[in-house]
């Protein structure tokens, strides 16, 4: 899979990010202060609804004309660090423990149960580490994957979401891996 790239302007980047549904790249332009304004929030996310204008019309399997949506994990240095693509609602299921072991073709994956206000920082509620990884877990990323999104080792990552889950903050599907 080719690596994602970013090209930094005065005003906004432009980045090409690996859809995996295309099995291409998609090209994304963002105002860097939309990113500003995301990052206050603690990570941010942008949402890029699109249909393969190239597919494979001699491949049944290839779905990638329908619209689908990527996301596109960006950080403070206007960095990719991470890319997300499907189709509608991801499908949720089975609730368990955050150390759950994983069969095989099995994912966690950590989702917010409750709004999280980022006055919870500045109230001592929530690390602002907490907080970034919380924006992660939108029910479309692996705990694995979370923990590449907030930069953190994945050890780190299942203590600090046990934590959250104790706190009721956020709860652990396992899904079966597509
Ligand atoms: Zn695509």
């Amino acid at each position: 899979m080719p690596e994602n790239k970013v090209k930094k302007y005065f005003n906004l980047i432009e980045c090409w990010a690996w859809c995996d549904i295309c099995s291409d790249m998609v090209n994304i332009r963002v105002d860097k202060k939309e990113i500003a304004n995301g990052l206050k929030m603690g990570l941010y996310t942008k949402e890029h609804k699109h249909i393969n204008p190239h597919p494979d019309l001699e491949d049944t399997d290839d779905v990638s004309g329908q619209e689908h949506t990527v996301y596109v994990y960006i950080n403070e240095d206007f960095d990719v660090t991470g890319v997300k693509s499907f189709f509608g609602d991801a499908p949720s299921i089975t609730e368990v423990g955050v150390k759950t072991i994983e069969e095989e073709g099995e994912v966690r994956i950590p989702i917010v149960v409750k709004e999280i206000q980022p006055m919870s920082v500045q109230l001592g509620m929530l690390t602002l580490d907490e907080f970034k990884l919380l924006k992660a877990c939108d029910g479309m990323n692996s705990l694995e994957e979370c923990a590449q999104i907030a930069q953190k080792p994945v050890n780190d990552v299942e203590d600090m979401l046990d934590n959250l889950r104790d706190k009721g903050l956020v709860k652990i599907i396992k899904r079966t891996n597509q």
